[in-house]
Formats: structure tokens, C-alpha cells, sequence
């Protein structure tokens, strides 16, 4: 499996599929993967990984949130303690989120050497600034919601790195699966994360990791720019060019084409809520 970045601290694995990042941090105290996806090798090539910088340390394993592709791997791990918001313990149509991952093995005759169940969560997180500390290392989460409700992300202040989640993607534009204004405000706690710590490399869910403070900025205003210029757009009932130009500046237009219309039906939706 590529891994995209590397540094003495962490190794950010990225799938074939969708540019999906899987993380993994290494310190003296802990080993914290998080997101291991997608396919079975790939799984493997993290799992070895996470094995050879084995000293002994406590393992954890945090799902940013529940969408399938970032939980299949969960049983890979069977050691790892789990770490998920309490959204995520809380969610309501597992049965569709395993659903998923029985389509997409049976589509491609993927057989998992482990079984797929929904992750059983052992560190639920409840608030901002939720903090973990073993021996002398510090892992802080954030609850995320907007993408989905039940996302967080985690910094640990000692290396500098902040998992973002699906947010701030060089490869997408906000995916608002569960709520515009709560995405927003997640935008906002991200780069208060930012002004409050020294973040070395910041983790997209999908896409490339990168140590430019101001390319991160830079994401999270685009993000933000382009939910304020939707909602415009569908309070005053117009289509402005720039928006699709936007959109159409993504690689991948054809398949974010259908993320812009969910995204569209999803601010109608609000605003008439
Ligand atoms: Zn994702």
C-alpha cells in the first residue's frame, strides 16, 4: 500500500481507493491508527506496519466517523482499544452502513481475512478537548459534525498533528451528509485548533496530507466559501458560474457532480426546516 507521507512520528498510508488516508502515529507510550481502509492487502500493509514498531506500547484505534469505507477495517485490529464519538456509538442504520461493505466486497469478490462487524467502541467522546494522556504522550479530540454528525478529529500536540477527518480535502468539497451550519462551526473549531497549536502536518480523510499552515487555511476557507456561496445560490433561487466552476476545478467533477447536487437538496432541505 503507498504511503504517502512519513516522518519519524507518523505514516500516513493512502488507499487506491478515493485517496483515503489510514494514519498511524507511533510514540515511546502509544500506537494510534486511525481509518485503516481499504482493501484487504492494503489492511495488511498497515497491520505490518503497526506490528514492526510493536515495542509494547497501548494501541488505539479512532474512526473519525461512521461512513463504511472509514469502520471496515475495524476487526483487523482486534487489540486496539476504540476510540469514536458518542454519536457514533449512538448511531441509528448500522445495518446500512454494514450493508455497504457487504455491496462493495460482494461487487468486487473481496474476501476479508477477519470478520465486519460494527465497531464496539471503549473511549466514547463526549466533548471538545477531550484528552487522553499515557505516559508522555497527549492525543486531544473535537467532536466534528457536519459531514457526519458523529465526526471527530485528533491532535496530538507533541509532534504537532492534527486527523482531520473528511474535512479540508484537496481532493473534495464539503460532503454535508448531515448539516451545513454544524459544518461550519466545525470549520471554525479547526482553525481555532490551528491558532492554538502548533500543527506540523494536518491529515485530510481523503487527499494529502500537508505541512503548509496556510494551504490549510487556505482549505478550510475554501470550504467555507463554497457552503456560504451555495446557500446564497438557493436562497436566491440562481446558479452562479463561479459555483460550478468550482466544482468542475476538482479532478474528479463527474462523481462530485452528484456530491454538489446531495449538497444542494441538503441546504434546500434545511432551509425549509
Ligand atoms: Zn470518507
Amino acid at each position: 500500500m503507498p504511503v504517502q507521507y512519513e516522518n519519524q512520528h507518523v505514516t500516513v498510508f493512502q488507499s487506491e481507493l478515493y485517496q483515503t488516508t489510514s494514519t498511524v502515529a507511533v510514540t515511546k507510550d502509544i500506537i494510534l491508527i486511525t481509518d485503516p481502509t481499504w482493501l484487504p492487502g492494503e489492511i495488511e500493509a498497515i497491520r505490518q506496519h503497526v506490528d514492526k514498531h510493536d515495542n509494547g506500547q497501548r494501541k488505539y484505534l479512532l474512526f473519525t466517523h461512521s461512513d463504511f469505507d472509514h469502520i471496515l477495517g475495524w476487526k483487523a485490529f482486534p487489540d486496539a482499544v476504540t476510540i469514536a464519538s458518542r454519536g457514533f456509538t449512538a448511531k441509528s442504520g448500522r445495518e446500512d452502513i454494514l450493508q455497504d461493505i457487504h455491496d462493495f466486497d460482494e461487487s468486487y469478490y473481496i474476501q476479508r481475512p477477519y470478520p465486519v462487524e460494527y465497531p464496539s467502541i471503549d473511549i466514547i467522546i463526549d466533548h471538545d478537548e477531550q484528552t487522553m494522556e499515557i505516559g508522555n504522550t497527549s492525543v486531544s479530540f473535537y467532536l466534528a459534525p457536519g459531514h457526519q454528525a458523529d465526526g471527530v478529529f485528533a491532535v496530538l500536540p507533541g509532534p504537532g498533528i492534527l486527523i482531520a477527518g473528511d474535512y479540508a480535502s484537496d481532493v473534495e468539497f464539503p460532503f454535508i451528509h448531515h448539516d451545513s451550519r454544524a459544518y461550519e462551526r466545525t470549520l471554525n473549531k479547526l482553525e481555532e485548533v490551528m491558532d492554538e497549536n502548533t500543527i506540523n502536518l494536518f491529515v485530510p480523510g481523503h487527499g494529502t496530507c500537508t505541512a503548509d499552515g496556510a494551504e490549510i487555511r487556505k482549505r478550510i476557507r475554501d470550504s467555507r466559501w463554497y457552503i456560504q456561496t451555495l446557500r446564497d445560490e438557493i436562497r436566491h433561487q440562481q446558479s452562479s458560474e463561479v459555483l460550478g466552476a468550482f466544482v468542475d476545478s476538482y479532478s474528479f467533477s463527474r462523481y462530485l457532480g452528484e456530491e454538489h447536487e446531495n449538497n444542494k437538496a441538503q441546504i434546500e432541505k434545511e432551509r425549509r426546516a
